[in-house]
């Protein structure tokens, strides 16, 4: 926590605001309307029910497919299989990490012919891996070359942009995150963020039982109770007064490591491309375990476990996941070969300079054996 945050909660307290609404989502949803430079934002209970809503606003319905980025967290394609539709994977581009739009393109003509009507999948899930910016521009020529809406889901990568123009501000609908483990956090919450604010004000509508304009309780829609709590919006206002710190300090891990361990044969890390700004909300490096001697990122993992440091491998491609077995993906081995040879150092925005040194010591001594 940055400090602030008990004041807007005080207040919520005080004002006897403890709901779904009040003073403090519409701060909150203010100021990420202007960090992100989005016109409209709603703030919900979590980036997965932000992610749902943005499918339901789409129109996706069931038997419907959906192009998702394989290599991502699986809350980025569950809401898919919420609604009945079929996710559709798409693998990486070794720049970014993030969703090869050659793949995509090859996917959608395939997709296109394979479907009995020819119908279009229905929208495209694009993700920020880690906080580092996709290729916007190459995702949406593509998308705009069929007319697919295209879902950012930045749940890893507020405060990362391209050229200034900020992660969450690029698709139909935007998706941010304030899980307890992201760049800030509420505990848990989510946003969905627009530059048409009437989608807004249908997610919203949505996200409170859908209730029509009634005295009494009258549906046309269903609905769903997924509206975030003044109390914690009092906590999301805080933080975003210590975002640009975040974003220094996740940087700062970055460039420590980057310092300590590049010059180690066969450790790299990712670069950002030009004009890119990654808010390294991770620090991730890659390990070839021909030109360390034989030192995998399974053996640093090890290491560092056994000093009760915990990292973790690059997250599991969807389509190697049990769950997603059955679902067609567009394949080119980036994704399946980061899962084998990456590893998540500790990231947190608190780590002292002595907890760095602890965890470089470790690799360093196993690297130099
Ligand atoms: C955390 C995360 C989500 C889900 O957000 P929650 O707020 O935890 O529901 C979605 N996608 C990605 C890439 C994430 O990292």
């Amino acid at each position: 926590m940055g400090g602030w945050e008990q004041n807007f909660v005080k207040e919520s307290f005080d004002t006897n605001w403890v709901a779904p609404l009040g003073p403090n989502v519409d701060g909150f949803e203010q100021d990420i309307c202007s960090y992100t430079g989005i016109k409209a934002a709603g703030v919900f209970t979590s980036g997965t029910a932000s992610i749902h809503l943005a499918l339901i606003l789409l129109g996706v319905k069931a038997g419907d497919e959906v192009l998702c980025q394989s290599f991502t967290f699986s809350a980025s394609a569950n809401p898919i299989t919420y609604l009945g539709a079929k996710p559709v994977f798409i693998d990486s581009e070794p720049d970014t990490w993030n969703m090869d739009h050659e793949l995509l393109e090859t996917a959608i003509k395939e997709r296109i012919k394979n479907s009995s009507s020819e119908s279009l999948p229905k929208a495209i899930i694009a993700v920020h891996l880690y906080g580092m910016p996709a290729k916007m521009d190459r995702i949406l020529e593509v998308a705009n070359r069929y007319g697919i809406p295209v879902v950012e889901d930045a749940a890893e990568a507020l405060g990362s942009h391209i050229n200034r123009k900020m992660c969450g501000s690029f698709g139909k609908l935007n998706v941010l995150s304030f899980n307890g483990n992201k760049i800030i956090t509420t505990s848990g919450g989510g946003a969905l963020l627009s530059e048409d604010e009437a989608l807004i004000s249908k997610a919203r509508f949505l996200a409170t039982q859908a209730r029509d304009a009634a005295p009494h309780y009258q549906h046309s829609y269903i609905g769903y109770n997924y509206r975030m709590s003044n109390v914690l919006a009092g906590i999301g206002r805080g933080q975003m007064m210590v975002l640009p710190d975040r974003v220094a300090q996740r940087r700062a891990n970055f460039d420590f490591y980057r310092d300590q361990l590049e010059s180690f044969y066969g450790i790299t890390f990712l670069d950002e491309p030009d004009g890119y700004f990654s808010n390294r909300w991770l620090t991730t490096i890659l390990v070839d375990s021909i030109k360390t001697k034989g030192i995998t990122r399974e053996d640093i993992r090890l290491s560092l476990e056994a000093e009760n440091i915990e990292s973790r491998p690059l997250w599991k491609p969807m389509h190697m996941q049990p769950i997603f077995n059955d679902a067609p993906a567009y394949l080119n081995g980036v994704s399946e070969k980061l899962f084998e040879n990456g590893l998540c150092l500790p990231s947190g925005s608190n780590l002292t300079r002595d907890d760095l040194n602890r965890v470089v010591t470790v690799i360093k001594h196993l690297l130099s054996v």
